[in-house]
Parts: C-alpha cells; structure tokens; sequence
C-alpha cells in the first residue's frame, strides 16, 4: 500500500484517496497549470493512524522519500539554513469542511533560517513576516494555543507604532513580534516552539490527522451527514510568497458569478498579502478586474487558466491563486458552490456551450434547489436593515409581530395577527405555539435544533440559532447588536433561506419560478425571466426522460387545476374526508348515532348527492386522467365534538338541568367510540366493514359522478382506494359489496363503467402478504406515512417534537424518516411488496402518495424499485418532475 503521491501521480478521481484539494491539485499540476510542487498524503494513511493511535510505520519513510524529490526538484532543502524551502501543510477531506483545521503555511523557518530567506529574498522585513505568521498558525491549530493571544499581541504592535495594517510593520517590529509570539508559546504550550523543520512538518501532520476528530469536525460531518470514517488527506505544498512586495498578492476567483451564473471575472485580490489575508478582511481587497492594471501578464495568464479549467471541469469552479513577483501559481481549484437560482442557469449555460448534454444538465440541479426557488421571497429592492443573521433551517419568508411565548403567539394568531415566535431554544411546550406562529427565530441551536426539525416538519419559516440577538423572554424582548431593541409587538421579518432577521415589514413577493408554473409568466428578457427560461428547460428535459409519472394529492377541483397546471398526470390521493366536514358534519353525526338502520339510511341518503358533487367538479378538473379516491379513512371520533368540551358542555347543561337529548347522546358516542391509539383503531377499511352501507354510499357517489361525466362526454378515470387493509379478506369483502355497486349504478345510468379497484398498502402486514393481497386489488399505493408509524412503532405526531431532535444529533438517523423514506427498513417492505404483488399481478399500477412522494432522495428510490408513480402535494410536483427525471437520467 502507498500512503504517499506526489502532485504528478494522482488525479481528480482519486478524490477518496487524495481528499478533494489533493486532487485537483493533481489535476491542474497534470493539465500543466502552474501548481507549486508537493505530495499528499493518502486518507488511508489517517485512518491507520486513527484507528491505531500510531502512524503507519512505512509512512515516515515515504514522506522522508517524497520530501528528499520535492528537495532535489526545487534545488533546496526543507529549512536550509542559508536558504530554505518552506511548505505549507494543508488539510483536505474527501467533501470540503470548513472550521474543521487550518492550514499550516512557512513551515521550515526557524531562528537561522529566518535569515537566510531574508538573504536571499533580499527582503527582511518579509522573511520575519513569514516567521511570525508560522509560529501563529502553528501555535494556534498543532500546540492549541488560543489564537486571540497572537492577535491581540500583533493588534497592541500596530497600536504602539500608531498604524492600522500589518504591512505597515517594518522588520525590526515584525522580529519583537517573532520573540512575543515565542514567548506566548512556551508559556501557553508549555515548550519551546520546534526549531527543527521536519519536527515541525511531522507535528503539522500528526494536527491535521487529529483534526479529523475534533469536536467541531465531528458535529459538521454529523450535520452534514458525511461519515465518520472517512479521514483526511494532507497535503504538503512548497511555498511561494504573496507578501513579497506590492508586485505579489494572493486572490481567490470564480469562473463565473456563483449567485448570477453569469460569465465574467468575479473575483478579490490582495497585494502584499499571504494566504488567508484575502479572505479574512483584514485590509481592503481589490475587485480581480483590478489585476488587470497591476499586473497585465499575470492577468491575462490567470484568464486564460480559468478558461482552461471550466472547458476540463465542464462547470463552475472557484480558485486560489497567489502571486509571487510578478509569477502566477494555482494552489486550489475546485467545483464551486453556487446559489439554486444559478445551478439551473449555469446548467442550460453549458448546454449552450457544447459543454455538456442534457443529462448531464440535470444532475447538476436538483430538487431541492427547485423547491428552494418556489419559496415566495422577500423583495431584495426594498432597503430593510438586517439586525441579525442565524442559520436558514426551514425556508421561506415570514412576517409578523414579534412574541415571546407560545401563550401569546395562540392568543394573538386567534384575534388575526401574524406572528414571529422568538425564543431562545424551543422544546415541546412551544408546539401550539409554533403551529399559530409565521415563523419561528431561535437565537441557539443548530439545524438539528429542535426549533428547526419541527419547523421542517411542518413546512413554516425558521431561523435558528441568531447567536448575536439576545432574546430575554421574562422582559419580553431581544436585543440585535448594537443595542437595538425589539419588544413584544414590533413587526421582524425573518428569511428562512438566508438566515437574515429584519426589524419592520419586508414586502414579500412571489416567485417568479411559481409565477412561471402557474402560467402567469413566460420566458422573456429580464433577469427574473432567464431563470425562469433555465426552469422551463430543465423541466422538459426531465419530461423527456422520466419513468416515473407523478400525480398529485388533492382533494377538490381547485387543487386538482393547480396541480395540473404545475404538471400532474392525474390524482393519486383524493382524500374523502373533508367531504364530511363543515356543514355536513352534522349528517355524520347522525350517521354515527343512528339506532335503526332506517335513521342510518336517511343519514347517508343526505351524504350521497353531496359526494357525488364534489366528485363531478374533481373529475372534470383531471378531465382524461386518472383519480384514485380513498374511502373513508379517519377515525371516526374526529368528526364528532371534543369529548372533554362536550363533557363540560353537557356538565354544566345538567346543573341547570336543561340537557339536551341529542348532546346527551353525542356524549354517549364520544365516549364508546373513544380510543387511546386512534391511530390504530377503528379507521381505514375497519369502517368500511362496521358501518353497514358507508363505503358503498361512496362507491355509489364515485360511480354515478362517473356516469354524469360521461354523459356529458366527459373522461373520468376514477379509481377507488380501500384505506388500512391488513389482510386479503377485508378488501374481498368491500370489493364484493363494491362490484354490486357498481353493476347496479351501471343499470341505473346506461353507462359502462370499469373502474379500478386498489388498496393502500400501510401496514406491515398488508406488505408481508402482498402477494394475496393483489389478488384481489388492481392497484397498490404506498401509504408510507402510516407505514413508517407502524414499522418503526411511533406516532408522527408525538415524537417529531419529542425525541427526534435527540435521536438526530445522537445520529442514529441523519433526518427524519417521515421526510426521507428509511430505505432499509420502511423501504425494505415496499421493495418486497412490488415483488410479490406483480407476481401475482403482472399488470399491477404501483404508486405512493405518502409525504414521500415529493421528496427528492426517496423519489430516487421510488424509480428504483419500480413504481410507476409517485403522489404528492400540488407544490412539490415540480420537484418530483425533476427528481424522475433525475433518476432516469
Ligand atoms: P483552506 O482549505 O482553508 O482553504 P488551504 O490549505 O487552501 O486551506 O490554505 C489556506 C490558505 O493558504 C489559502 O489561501 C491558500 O491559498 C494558502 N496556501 C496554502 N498553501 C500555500 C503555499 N504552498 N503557498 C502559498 N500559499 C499557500
Ligand atoms: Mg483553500
Ligand atoms: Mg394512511
């Protein structure tokens, strides 16, 4: 095994060997870019020495070999007295992960060779610049000293000679600072800082390795959900010098504007400057383009380098560069981040150019940067200040008065007022009052906080973890930096994109990405437009491509016509139940409380013309295209008053002694059809077998709205779903009655109607025996919300609020299994089930229409496995489009 490459050897796929900085840096030194020689060394060699406590015993000698070519290739040896070789020894993982270790740059100097790279420089001042800026990274990221010390002692040098930027030291000051900075090591690491270059260099490894499980690495990896055994490279860079005068300097660019995608020279550069001066704004930079009049030869040679790498990477990518008199050297390159709006236009971009195909367009996107652009926004041309930032954990943009408790935030939203619920963490308590709120501010806490997967959970606007407000909820108020202070009342807008607080109203403006799906905006000129023209493009190559169909749940005619609008191919989840809400309520009290079969009959006499209205308007809606409606699927207790309200409510009717028969009654039911796991009660197909006559008023409803649309010369694909069944039997005994049903309705009318029969599958059970199960069903759709409950044994409603933030930060799953689906267990089944059900049934329609469907990682799965389409909420049908298209891709 080889622990050790040199820059020459390796390349951009040996990512998990070489960490990602390793290799690029092979990639642009084999594409002839002008990279400073160096080697890395290998991610297996950091987990040997993590796993063992102990380096590999080969490593010292390999590194010994490399550094001896690296010594021979630049004529000089590591820390060479009279004129040395100094490197930089720089960390990299596979996925880039900022905070977890700085670099280590200049290693090499010491007391003698300090001199000898002023000599040689013919530079002093430089050459102790070098040195202190050494024993301040080494100090800080290898001894663990705290870094402020080294800050605080260069801030009181500036202070003393009356100057405010570190280049306005000369030498002679910069040597007192080498002494100060020696001093603070020995006194805080509690030994001298190393003179001897390989110790220092074989110190600075060992730090980067051990950064690797450091508790800031550990919690971004967890965050991130990167895994844990990764390790990382370490890469050892010979130095070149941007602080050697006004004709070097140090920049960072990108190959095209990462928030537009537009291409251009975006970019920062410092003369004078080493390393991460650029970056940590210590003194003003400079826009790149500004380089062109300081020096043209350099400019133009980084142009045509950046050029030469978007053409080899086919995309965007973000680059440091430094200068060392007047010659230019890459020392990292990489894939660049970007903003979502600029993933799509930077993929149609390179279309455009020949780049890349349409395939390839659309793995650079992805649905979660579309769901992001369909989030109403707030408009960016308005001048609102900030007064804080926190991290963006649930998206969107909210606005209202600001409250401090979850009592006021119900008792305000109940009189009509908007509001932002702000507190310093939230738990359980705060549940009610996050449903009544817009948004929810958190001045703690990660995105794992409680505050946020709640917020996640339920789709509203949260911002997290705004460190720099202080929120006092006994005063009843926050405090922004500089002493602003916001009370109870005062209206804050919050950004769950971004993370930005405002003080005031911030007007919220659609997005135009939905303006565009709605048909309220076409691809034109401006800028709002050519993202949209990006959209629109992307969205029919994932058209083109896709397998899977997606549908919508939805369960009246105005739903269905958005949903068509955004793009379904018909209705997988028409619930039944709101169709018993309101006003008809009442006739399913009476339903309910009927004694006689007659009472019980005139109950769903009433129902009948009332479904089937609604059913009328939802086929015309889907005219041509398929709906699949549930039967009822609630338990019945839901349609009936709150039993405590109705307790007190007859209660205190009785001490007046004035209660009424019917309340009386209501009572009686309330508390016969009470159940402490209502989840796993009498719901879904249980009622439709013990409440004689419900599901075939349905089906009746279903069939004769059916037949009207024909008439009509109509095109209605209703589809009837049988909620909860646990076994074969229960669905052949609603099919019988069903059939009948239909045979009868088909006399009555003159219509032929073949409409499907299918049954969810939600329980365990139903997907253990699914092979007989589709015996007697024509269709199979995923309820993966109930089953995830029902494998996984918890209530969606109880525990996300309760032990799942617990559970994620312990990172026993990295997010919620009712977001993603939980592909070895929950998934496991569904697998199965496809298998068995088209055994039986080879022309079985499979589809989900859990939370599920709209979700991009489980919509991947979906197209594995095999369905033929995936159901979910209007909204998230684009999403689901792309990420079909996506997986077929
Ligand atoms: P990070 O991953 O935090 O960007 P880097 O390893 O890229 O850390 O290095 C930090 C800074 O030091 C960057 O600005 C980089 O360009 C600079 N740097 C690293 N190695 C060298 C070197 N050999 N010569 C000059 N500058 C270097
Ligand atoms: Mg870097
Ligand atoms: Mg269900």
């Amino acid at each position: 095994q080889k622990f050790v490459y040199d820059f020459t050897e390796g390349n951009r796929d040996l990512k998990d060997l070489l960490g990602g900085k390793g290799a690029n840096l092979a990639e642009m030194t084999n594409l002839g870019l002008p990279v400073p020689p160096g080697f890395t060394i290998t991610t297996e060699a950091c987990k040997t020495y993590l796993d063992s406590g102990d380096e590999p015993k080969e490593l010292r000698d390999e590194v010994s070999a490399h550094l001896d070519a690296l010594e021979r290739t630049m004529g000089k040896k590591l820390g060479q007295a009279d004129d040395p070789l100094l490197v930089s020894v720089r960390s990299g993982a596979k996925f880039s992960m900022p905070g977890m270790m700085d670099t280590v740059l200049n290693i090499g100097l010491s007391d003698k060779s300090v001199k000898g790279l002023a000599a040689q420089s013919g530079d002093e001042r430089f050459a102790w610049d070098s040195y202190r800026r050494l024993i301040q990274m080494f100090g800080k990221t290898v001894l663990d000293v705290d870094g402020d010390l080294f800050e605080e002692a260069l801030e009181a040098a500036k202070k003393a000679k009356k100057v405010t930027v570190d280049t306005d030291l000369d030498a002679a000051e910069l040597k007192k600072l080498v002494t100060k900075f020696k001093k603070i090591v020995k006194a805080e690491a509690g030994r001298d800082f190393p003179q001897d270059p390989r110790e220092q260099m074989d110190l600075a490894i060992k730090a980067v390795f051990d950064s690797w499980n450091g508790d800031r690495a550990k919690l971004y990896r967890r965050q991130e959900r990167i895994p844990h055994d990764l390790g990382t490279a370490v890469n050892i860079c010979s130095m070149v010098f941007g602080n050697l005068g006004p004709d070097s300097g140090t920049g960072v660019a990108f190959t095209r504007d990462p928030a537009s995608g537009h291409q251009g020279v975006y970019g920062d550069y410092l003369q004078n400057a080493q390393g991460e001066d650029v970056v940590a704004g210590i003194r003003n930079t400079v826009p790149l383009a500004e380089l062109e009049s300081i020096d043209k030869k350099s400019y133009d040679q980084l142009m045509e380098i950046m050029e030469t790498l978007e053409t080899h990477y086919k995309d965007l990518c973000d680059i440091e560069f430094t200068i060392e008199r007047g010659q230019l050297w890459m020392l990292q390159t990489r894939v660049g981040k970007r903003t979502a709006g600029a993933a799509f236009r930077i993929a149609t971009q390179l279309v455009d150019q020949g780049l890349i195909d349409e395939a390839e367009a659309l793995q650079r996107v992805n649905g979660a940067q579309l769901a992001q652009l369909m989030f109403p926004r707030f408009d960016e041309t308005t001048s609102v200040d900030t007064i804080g930032r926190g991290i963006a954990a649930s998206p969107g943009a909210a606005v209202g008065k600001a409250v401090f408790d979850s009592y006021t935030a119900i008792k305000w939203s109940r009189s009509g007022e908007k509001v932002i619920l702000i507190r310093r963490e939230t738990n359980p308590d705060d549940l009610d009052g996050m449903i009544a709120a817009e948004g929810i501010l958190t001045s703690r806490g990660g995105k794992t906080s409680h505050a946020a997967v709640v917020a996640r959970g339920m789709g509203k606007t949260c911002v997290c973890g705004a460190e720099d407000l202080e929120v006092d909820t006994k005063q009843r108020r926050m405090t922004a930096p500089g002493g602003l202070v916001v009370e109870e009342g005062d209206v804050v807008s919050i950004d769950g994109s971004s993370g930005k607080v405002y003080l005031g109203e911030v007007p919220v403006v659609p997005s135009p990405v939905v303006e565009y799906f709605e048909g309220r905006m076409h691809a034109g000129a401006d800028d709002a437009d050519e993202l949209v023209a990006a959209v629109h493009r992307i969205m029919a190559y994932a058209d083109r491509v896709r397998r899977l169909r997606v549908r919508a749940n939805a369960d009246n005619a105005e739903d269905a016509l958005r949903a068509r609008r955004f793009g379904a191919q018909g209705i997988g989840l028409c619930r039944t139940e709101h169709m018993f809400l309101g006003e008809r309520r009442e006739m399913v009290e009476k339903l309910i409380l009927a004694d006689t079969d007659n009472e019980r009959e005139t109950a769903l006499e009433q129902l009948l013309p009332l479904q089937k209205k609604d059913f009328v308007e939802l086929f015309e809606a889907m005219d041509g295209l398929p709906v699949t409606v549930r039967l009822l699927d609630p338990p019945l207790h839901e349609f009936l008053p709150d039993i405590t309200e109705l307790s007190v409510r007859v209660a205190l009717a009785e001490s007046r002694q004035d209660a009424n028969e019917n309340d009386l009654r209501l009572l009686q039911a309330v508390h016969r059809l009470h159940e402490q796991n209502p989840m796993l009660g009498l719901r879904g197909v249980r009622l439709g077998l013990v409440i004689p006559g419900l599901f075939t008023m349905q089906v009746r409803a279903i069939a004769e709205a059916a037949a009207e649309r024909k008439k009509a010369n109509g095109d209605p694909r209703a589809e009837i779903m049988i909620p909860l069944v646990g076994t074969v039997q229960e669905l052949e005994l609603v099919r019988d009655d069903a059939e009948q049903v239909l045979a009868e309705v088909q006399k009555e009318t003159g219509v032929d109607l073949k409409l499907a029969l299918g049954t969810m599958i939600e329980l365990p059970r139903a997907a253990l025996t699914a092979g007989q199960i589709a015996e007697a069903a024509e269709f199979f759709s995923f309820g993966t919300n109930d089953l995830t409950q029902t494998v996984w044994g918890f209530s969606r409603d109880d525990v996300e609020a309760s032990f799942f933030t617990a559970y994620l930060e312990k990172g026993i799953f990295g997010v919620s299994p009712f977001e993603t689906i939980d592909k070895d267990g929950v998934g496991k089944l569904v697998r199965d089930a496809v298998e068995a059900g088209r055994a039986t049934r080879p022309d079985l329609k499979l589809g989900v229409c859990g939370e599920h469907g709209g979700d991009p990682e489980s919509v991947h799965f979906f197209h594995e496995v095999g369905l033929d389409y995936v159901s979910c909420s209007p909204f998230r049908i684009p999403v689901a489009r792309l990420e079909a298209g996506r997986a077929s891709a």
